[in-house]
């Protein structure tokens, strides 16, 4: 799965899961092209499309690589390993395309007209939330993130409002909601969310639509729909639209 947004012929890429390649496939413009990488953090089910985009492989085009990182350096260091001779046969300084590498914490910065903005996501290992705006449109994309349910611990009561905050007024949505209410008992602290927490954070922050994202691989279509239907029950609010996020889906804001 990958979300992508095109900026003026910029072209914005919110992680970098298997659905890299077929975004990448779908791309026929005339290079040189320049894409916006924008990394979550660095866990397998977000990079792995990243040897498959076939754009890295065409000479004049320019790729730049967001990521939580200490140094740009350092996120070079991880795709240098996740392409090492050892896992794919293609090293990542034989790549025709210019890539740079650039190191974000939480911050904003501008991409042509879009304004990308980021917040700590609560989640193993150094991981964000990305906001982007364009106009008076926008979407948030959240990935891998727990909201803890309602707690009297002020650290978990923050996390939710932080990411209501981040997330106000968003056209769209796509939140972690992995977990079952009674799935989450096993897992709290995994780094992920259940729907009646996400459905709190969704009606606090009054956004248009949300989209259920980050599914368990041992979830069939009927244990995600079951996922969705606690998270409306708990929603209690018919102005915001919902639904389990689908590959290959276009949303149009
Ligand atoms: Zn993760
Ligand atoms: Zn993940």
């Amino acid at each position: 799965m990958h979300h992508s947004a095109d900026a003026g012929g910029h072209r914005i890429i919110l992680d970098a899961g298997t659905g890299l390649r077929l975004f990448g496939n779908s791309v026929h413009a005339t290079p040189p092209l320049l894409f916006h990488l924008c990394l979550s953090h660095f866990h397998w089910d977000h990079i792995q499309g990243i040897p498959f985009f076939k754009h890295l492989y065409v000479p004049n085009n320019e790729i730049i690589i967001y990521g939580p990182a200490d140094s740009d350096e350092a996120i070079y260091e991880r795709m240098q390993g996740q392409m090492g001779s050892d896992y794919f046969p293609i090293s990542i300084d034989a790549l025709q395309s210019s890539v740079r590498y650039v190191a974000i914490g939480e911050k904003s910065f501008d991409i042509l007209n879009a304004r990308v903005s980021t917040l700590r996501a609560n989640h193993p290992g150094p991981t964000v939330l990305y906001r982007v705006d364009v106009g008076d449109k926008s979407v948030v994309f959240a990935p891998d993130n727990e909201i803890p349910p309602p707690s009297t611990d002020p650290e978990l009561a923050d996390v939710a409002r932080r990411v209501a905050d981040f997330a106000q007024g968003a056209d769209l949505l796509i939140h972690d909601c992995m977990y079952s209410a009674a799935s989450y008992e096993s897992h709290r602290g995994w780094g992920h969310t259940a729907g009646a927490a996400l459905a709190a954070v969704a009606a606090e922050a009054q956004v248009q639509r949300v989209l259920l994202f980050h599914h368990s691989p041992d979830d069939d279509d009927g244990a995600v729909e079951a996922i969705h239907d606690e998270f409306r029950t708990a929603l209690r609010d018919d102005t915001i639209g919902s639904e389990p996020a689908r590959e290959g889906v276009c949303y149009a804001l």
